[in-house]
């Protein structure tokens, strides 16, 4: 009563199924709480199961906003095989707003493989890993940059199986017709939604839509152009449930090997960008220059790039300290 993770989804059960996963965690204002994580479950007879999860993080919109709409469009009629959609999927951190979880501090991105009798979220990374995930061929987590970074929209996987399973994975992520995938080397071992989906013998996939706590048409669009595309690659969907028609773009690959593609602050600092992310940029340009508010007579730095490739990522804030990402370029993957 008091620990763990409960619901009321029969996975074997024909049509849709509206429910929540639970989770008991006594708090000050609520002495019998329960965590509640909305769940919905489509199934149409055999064929390929999904996962798809937004709200890993609290504060990155499109995967919400996306999934809440695909949950509204689609019934056990409209596809073939199964569905699982947790569109907020870390419910406490998304109702406040937050990257992690005011409850627990849990950053369920950081949680894999969790912990049955751990705090909310470990218990949430368990079930996820160890109960939903196996019940499924595809996962498709979807994040962005969050509050404080802006993030180029791109498709995401992490190398993670053997080879067929790794062949069988990228062949997906350029199924969802993004014009950029990123490959991430976390190894087997990572502590995230796609080390999980990769030790549960899932094929994962992920992208990063946009960022600053809040979404843009572009972001949407590529958000929702890309789930039309998966459902329609995996045979679940005949035509397109979130956009008029389908938008394929061929996808470019893009890669993180070295620290070096990324600027760090190392004090505190207001950091003022010269690029925007999705930018072509070269070794030796200017990436931004870092002010000290507090020494007016200072020149501000100059900060270079140190490879050529395209802006990743870039801090939205322009207040810093020690060990803030600035800004993050990726390389051509080969
Ligand atoms: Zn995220």
């Amino acid at each position: 009563m008091h620990t763990g993770l409960f619901h009321s989804i029969d996975f074997n059960a024909e049509g849709r199924q509206d429910g929540f996963l639970s989770i008991p965690f006594s708090i000050d204002r609520s002495p019998y709480f329960q965590v509640k994580i909305p769940i919905v479950r489509i199934k149409n007879g055999k064929g390929p199961r999904l996962l798809l999860m937004a709200g890993n993080h609290g504060d990155e919109y499109e995967g919400n906003i996306a999934l809440s709409r695909l949950c509204r469009r689609l019934d056990a009629a409209s596809i073939r095989g199964e569905i699982t959609i947790l569109p907020f999927a870390n419910a406490p951190a998304v109702f406040a707003a937050k990257r992690r979880s005011p409850l627990d501090g849990g950053n369920l991105n950081r949680l894999f493989p969790g912990d049955p009798a751990g705090k909310p979220s470990a218990r949430l990374a368990h079930f996820l890993e160890h109960e939903l995930l196996p019940r499924h061929d595809v996962f498709m987590d979807l994040h962005s940059g969050g509050t404080s970074m802006a993030h180029m929209p791109i498709a995401l996987m992490e190398r993670q199986g053997n080879t067929e399973h790794f062949t069988r994975m990228l062949d997906l992520m350029h199924a969802l017709g993004l014009p950029f995938g990123f490959i991430a080397e976390n190894g087997p071992d990572a502590p995230t939604s796609l080390g999980a989906a990769g030790r549960a013998g899932v094929i994962g996939l992920s992208g990063e839509f946009g960022g600053g706590g809040t979404v843009t048409p572009l972001s949407m669009r590529s958000t929702m152009a890309a789930l039309d595309n998966l459902l329609h690659a995996l045979g679940i969907v005949s035509s397109p449930v979130l956009l008029d028609r389908f938008e394929v773009a061929e996808m470019r690959l893009l890669a993180l090997t070295s620290h070096d593609q990324a600027i760090y602050a190392t004090r505190p600092g207001w950091y003022e960008p010269a690029r925007d992310v999705g930018e072509e940029v070269r070794a030796g340009d200017v990436a931004g220059w870092y002010h000290d508010f507090t020494r007016l007579d200072a020149a501000e730095d100059v900060l270079h790039f140190s490879c050529d490739g395209v802006v990743l990522s870039q801090r939205l804030h322009t207040m810093c300290e020690a060990g803030d990402c600035l800004v993050q370029v990726a390389v051509p993957y080969s």
